[in-house]
């Protein structure tokens, strides 16, 4: 109940402005109303304003719109009916609105100052805010008609109306009609000549204006991003005088959503930006933080972010749930899982974000306990939730559970089913990924390269191609992550015709050649027999990380071009690339293939002093294989037995290619026993015994051998050999009789034994007696799967193109002379990938020197 007796002005003033207004009934308004008009000094224009307010707050617009029309004339009432206007515009009343305008003109009689420029700046701004185009443009007319439109303030109100509908035409109009524009018409107009793509008139305004504030900058700044001009930007806001927090926010969200920040480059230059405006103290928004935390995150920027950290402290943003949650995160990703915790165990309110964040933070440390009872403690799941879940699961390969995850998820998407195929793939069960991936309803190109992915980790290189044909007849649009797959597919093939196509497709469809692409372009080429390429496309390659390089210097090696391996890892340093252990190995392997010793001395001993990279156990493998095939048995010997690892199969292996190769038969011997009491399991280990006894016609010992192999269950790696004819590959195992075209083949492969005999070959008799050899055998070395692929290879692959052979195992001797001999005896350039290297047979000899 309001006082009734008669309150000074300043009370009646207090009271109004603390009441709830909202809760006033029309008798208490009607009580208001005769105190004000029963004390004259108490009816100032603030007091009516504010009781007017309240009327409407009260839901009683029409006692307020009597009450101003039945005052005296000797009140000023123009700024009471704007404010009316305004008011009904507020509560988006517009039957009040026409009513009240509609009153307001009747009074007009009284007063010549009706209606007002501020009344209708009012309409105009609210016709901006909801884009009422019709009640703007209507107002237009009227503020024509009474002769307003050419006052600055409605004019700068009309262009800000047209501006934020859209109608460009409108605004340029009203802008260039305007007798003086100041700096608001010209950041209005600046704004929307960006919005509408019109960068250089934006541009040529801006330059044009004598004077400029933050405002002006900053809309110019979001132009240029808003284009994708990140350069132009970058330069104008350097050149900003005036930034402040909006212009380090229209920066950072325009780098953000460029991807600009994506490059570790960018990121450290960006760092020294930052530095720089926490020097000035400008307060940076949560917008901002928030979204260098995620950066942080996905660049692994540890330092920048923990002083972030600082900052949210500094800046009192702790509470903020977004930031907290991408604290979280950011700690997850640099793999600070106790940081991460302790930010989620101080939250305060932890939404359906911050549970999602955590659960893929436990998950991805492997805490799957800790992640399921967050899970089932959640109120609330949404599809981040189930998908996190079933993902957290298939990581640990508790594929079962991912599974009953999946069936129990009720809000299954796309996502989902991805999840969950992805999760097969990565478990090797294949079968049941391709069964998930047929009956899944939607597929998206994710769903594709998922499955396609799977069959190349899974080693079905073939399925995997098939499958991106299927992909193709869909007219599914293939990705980058889809041509890197298949890249690494032909690249295990040796598919080089298909590796061309698919380079040639990247090309025509524009895709985007990253490191990651172009790095499988360049294993693919080199892998696939064509270094000349793979050298092209590292050229060719706008940018290169330590992996490109890596590539091209193991590729360069692994064709024996040992100088040229050299050469590109002392550009690479000029670059500037910091080599590691990869580039050693690279390096080694080339030196150890071309016989450059000392070279290979020289790195290896220079590794870790100069290069701070330890030796591991593959850098002494390399080091040996080094050594002893120069001859230097006793100093490879040397070597293992003093090495500060503990020497492995690899590394006794490489010693014993070496004996063979020099025929040390006592020295095999001995590396024989300490590689069968390394691995028993390695079949390779026997058929190096049984040769070497085989070749001093030791026949007893050939058959202990044999006995031991199958006694210890020795499984054998069985062999194949790849050959692409036409843009199809062909997979052959020794002894395949069951290629539909064995017939031909097999004509093929006896015409070669004829024609060997000519040209002064004769078989491996040893070899066909020790019995025990590399690859199964069920016939005779005649029938080995790279020779049935070459036969193939003679009859399908017209003359004058290389014939290119992959095989997973070491080619055995006896092949590698008789491929010396085809290549002579057919004119044909022979290319043959084994598990160690390329062999390129030309005219008889072999580009490995025999040495493999
Ligand atoms: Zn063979
Ligand atoms: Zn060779």
């Amino acid at each position: 109940m309001l006082p009734l007796c008669k309150p000074p002005h300043s009370i009646l003033g207090y009271i109004l402005s603390t009441l709830d207004s909202k809760f006033l009934t029309l008798k208490q308004l009607q009580q208001i109303h005769s105190l004000i008009l029963t004390n004259g000094h108490l009816a100032s224009t603030p007091l009516i304003t504010t009781f007017l307010h309240s009327c409407y707050h009260s839901r009683n617009p029409s006692y307020a719109l009597q009450f101003v029309y039945n005052l005296p004339a000797s009140f000023s009432k123009p700024s009471l009916w704007g404010s009316m206007i305004k008011t009904s515009l507020e509560s988006n009343n517009l039957r009040d609105f026409f009513t009240c305008y509609d009153v307001m003109m009747r009074c007009r009689n009284y007063d010549a100052n009706i209606p007002s420029v501020g009344m209708f700046a009012s309409i105009f701004q609210y016709g901006a805010k909801v884009g009422d185009a019709q009640l703007g443009r209507l107002f237009h007319c009227v503020v024509v008609k009474w002769g307003f439109d050419s006052d600055l303030v409605l004019q700068t109100g009309l262009l800000d109306f047209y501006a934020k509908i859209g109608d460009l035409r409108s605004a340029k109009k009203v802008f260039e009609e305007m007798s003086q524009r100041d700096v608001v018409a010209c950041n209005v107009m600046i704004s929307v000549l960006g919005k509408h793509g019109l960068i250089k008139d934006a541009r040529v305004l801006f330059d044009s204006m004598l004077e400029k504030d933050s405002y002006s900058w900053n809309s110019m700044v979001s132009c240029y991003f808003k284009i994708g001009d990140i350069d132009s930007a970058r330069l104008l806001f350097d050149k900003n005088p005036v930034k402040n927090t909006i212009s380090w926010n229209v920066l950072i969200d325009g780098y953000s959503k460029s991807g600009y920040l994506n490059n570790a480059d960018n990121f450290e230059d960006f760092v020294t930006l930052y530095n720089k405006m926490r020097s000035s103290d400008v307060c940076p928004s949560q917008t901002i933080l928030s979204l260098i935390l995620h950066c942080c995150a996905s660049l692994c920027a540890s330092q920048l972010g923990k002083t972030v950290h600082g900052e949210i402290f500094k800046w009192n943003f702790n509470h903020d749930i977004v930031l907290q949650t991408g604290l979280l995160d950011f700690y997850s990703k640099i793999g600070d899982l106790s940081s991460a915790k302790k930010v989620f165990d101080e939250m305060s309110h932890r939404d359906i974000v911050a549970n999602n964040a955590m659960i893929s933070a436990l998950s991805k440390h492997g805490f799957v306990k800790d992640a399921q009872k967050l899970f089932n403690s959640m109120h609330e799941k949404n599809s981040v939730t189930w998908n996190s879940m079933i993902t957290c699961y298939s990581k640990i390969g508790d594929i079962e559970s991912a599974r009953f995850t999946f069936d129990s998820n009720p809000i299954k998407d796309i996502v989902s089913w991805n999840a969950m195929i992805d999760g097969y793939c990565k478990s090797g069960h294949l079968e049941h990924a391709e069964e998930l991936f047929h009956k899944t309803e939607v597929k998206n190109p994710v769903t594709w390269n998922t499955m396609i992915a799977g069959f190349v980790q899974g080693k079905e290189f073939l399925k995997a191609l098939r499958f991106f044909d299927h992909m193709q007849d869909k007219r599914v649009r293939p990705t980058e992550v889809t041509m890197v797959s298949l890249l690494t597919a032909c690249a295990h093939l040796g598919a080089l015709d298909m590796g061309e196509w698919i380079d040639g497709y990247i090309k025509k469809n524009k895709l985007k050649i990253d490191v990651i692409l172009g790095n499988a372009l360049i294993d693919m080429y080199s892998k696939c027999g064509s270094i000349s390429d793979a050298v092209d496309v590292f050229h060719k390659l706008q940018s290169k990380n330590i992996y490109c390089w890596n590539s091209i210097i193991v590729g360069l090696a692994m064709h024996g071009y040992g100088n040229e391996a050299i050469d590109y890892f002392l550009s690479m340093k000029k670059e500037g690339v910091k080599p590691d252990g990869v580039t050693f190995i690279g390096l080694l392997c080339g030196c150890s293939h071309s016989g450059l010793i000392s070279e290979g001395k020289t790195y290896f001993s220079t590794m870790e002093t100069d290069y701070g990279i330890e030796p591991g156990i593959e850098h002494f493998g390399c080091m040996v294989d080094l050594l002893g095939r120069s001859g230097l048995l006793l100093e490879a010997l040397e070597l293992i037995t003093k090495m500060p690892l503990k020497p492995n199969a690899v590394v006794w292996g490489s010693l014993l290619r070496s004996c063979h190769i020099h025929k040390d038969t006592e020295l095999g011997e001995h590396v024989t026993q300490r590689l069968l009491e390394l691995d028993p399991y390695d079949s390779g280990n026997y058929v190096f015994l049984s040769n070497l006894y085989a070749s001093l016609s030791r026949w007893k010992d050939v058959d202990r051998c044999r006995k031991l192999m199958m006694e210890n269950g020795v499984q054998k790696v069985p062999g194949w050999s790849s050959i692409e004819v036409e843009n199809v590959v062909y997979e052959f195992v020794a002894g395949d009789s069951l290629h539909p075209e064995f017939e031909e083949i097999n004509g093929v492969l006896v015409e070669i034994g004829r024609r060997l005999k000519e040209g002064g070959y004769e078989a491996d008799t040893g070899g066909v007696l020790h019995d025990i050899d590399e690859e199964e055998k069920e016939m005779s070395v005649g029938y080995h799967s790279e020779r049935i692929a070459v036969a193939f290879g003679l009859l399908r692959i017209p003359f004058g193109k290389v014939i290119r052979v992959v095989k997973n195992l070491r080619t055995c001797d006896d092949c590698h002379n008789a491929m010396k001999i085809i290549s002579k005896v057919y004119e044909r350039e022979i290319v043959m990938r084994d598990r160690n290297r390329f062999h390129h047979f030309k005219n008889g000899v072999c580009s490995c020197k025999d040495y493999w």
